[in-house]
């Protein structure tokens, strides 16, 4: 079991909200991934995931280097990838 993830970005340990044990990040946002077709090194197709987490405040400087992208759930338009604006 990992009491705390590290930030991806900058290394840093991230606390989890609810305690030792809990995955979930205070101060930060997890992404998950299963994979994809074309990536070299993790696309297992089972279902098993990879998880990363990010500082609140990491995450906002790398919005601000237009590294982070917003895709909306909806309709078509909603669901065009654009640079994350944080203050939106
Ligand atoms: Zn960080």
């Amino acid at each position: 079991m990992v009491n705390a993830l590290p930030c991806i970005v900058c290394g840093r340990e991230i606390e989890n909200l609810n305690g030792p044990g809990t995955d979930l990040p205070k101060d930060g946002v997890e992404f998950v991934s299963t994979g994809n077709y074309g990536s070299t090194v993790f696309d297992p197709g089972n279902g098993d995931r990879l998880k990363i987490v990010i500082h609140d405040t990491c995450l906002v400087k790398a919005a601000e280097l237009r590294r982070v992208f917003f895709q909306g759930f909806g309709d078509i338009d909603s669901a065009q990838l654009k640079p994350w604006d944080p203050d939106q």
